[in-house]
């Protein structure tokens, strides 16, 4: 059973602190939901978990299974079974959907072993079926084209080939519609095992409805601020957020960028001169 474990990380980008000491601990079975406002850096964690380059973790720890993840590149990360579905994901122009994954699979596997090609497109047309894509899929180059909702359904897609143990899937629920949701929630469900530990990002109490998550966490200014269950994620999607904020004592933080920072001084600047006349 696999157990993901990060403690007190830190996480920058551009030189920006973006990720201010996220605890969270994931194990096989378990199904967790990080939920929270827009710009709280839920995908960042998503991203440093991988080892996006952009991103430099400055302290704390990530741990798959007791090993050190932050000391592996992303590829040894991936092949230690760690999965991220990404909110935005990249189209790949030349390289064949059924190529992209084959060969990730492919990497997974010792040298003396071989895919199965025979077995490969079995398990890849059922995955294509049970997902109900269109079935041209195989021979398209990755995401190239593809609607925002065909993205999503490719990223389980992959999912389903690849059998991670840790899976982030983030925003998934976003650009789809709801009879692909619920194609989308039943096979992600359908996946949902004592091996497989399940962290979904979404802004929507709607994605829990078809994925049931026991555990639900509040991210805010880059932190988890509240852990709970689905009474939780039932209580944010009536109230939504400005109560956590309450209760914790949270300041709205906009971020200003340097011109328009310039612009607000000025104009304040401005108004306290003609105040002055
Ligand atoms: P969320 O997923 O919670 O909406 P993100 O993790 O995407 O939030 O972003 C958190 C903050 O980090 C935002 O202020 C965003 O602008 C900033 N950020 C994220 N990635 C980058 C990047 N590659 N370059 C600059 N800023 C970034
Ligand atoms: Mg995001």
């Amino acid at each position: 059973m696999p157990t993901l474990i990060i403690k007190n990380l830190y996480a920058e980008v551009e030189g920006k602190e973006i990720l201010k000491g996220v605890d969270l601990t994931i194990n096989g079975g378990e199904t967790h939901a990080i939920m929270g406002p827009n710009g709280t850096g839920k995908s960042t964690l998503a991203s440093v978990i991988m080892g996006h380059p952009r991103y430099t973790v400055t302290k704390g720890t990530i741990t798959l299974d007791g090993e050190d993840v932050l000391d592996m590149e992303t590829d040894e990360r991936a092949r230690a079974g760690l999965f991220l579905a990404m909110q935005a994901p990249a189209e790949v122009p030349g390289v064949t959907n059924s190529d992209f994954i084959k060969t990730a699979m492919n990497a997974r596997l010792n040298d003396d072993k071989k895919l199965s090609l025979f077995k490969f497109i079995r398990a890849y047309d059922k995955a294509v079926k049970e997902l109900k894509m269109n079935e041209d899929l195989p021979h398209r180059y990755l995401n190239e084209g593809f609607s925002g909702g065909e993205k999503k359904r490719n990223e389980i897609l992959q999912m389903k080939m690849l059998k991670p143990r840790i899976a982030i899937l983030d925003e998934i629920d976003s650009g789809l519609d709801i009879d692909a949701l619920k194609i989308v929630g039943e096979n992600v469900t359908e996946m949902k095992n004592k091996n497989l530990g399940l962290l979904l990002i979404t802004h929507y109490q709607r994605l829990l409805d078809y994925i049931s998550a026991e555990h639900v966490h509040v991210m805010m200014q880059g932190r988890i601020v509240k852990s709970g269950s689905t009474e939780l994620m039932k209580k944010i999607d009536e109230q939504g957020y400005d109560w956590i904020k309450e209760e914790l004592g949270i300041d709205d933080e906009r971020v200003i960028p340097e011109d328009e920072e310039r612009i607000i001084l000025g104009s304040c600047a401005t108004r306290e001169a003609l105040e002055k006349e």
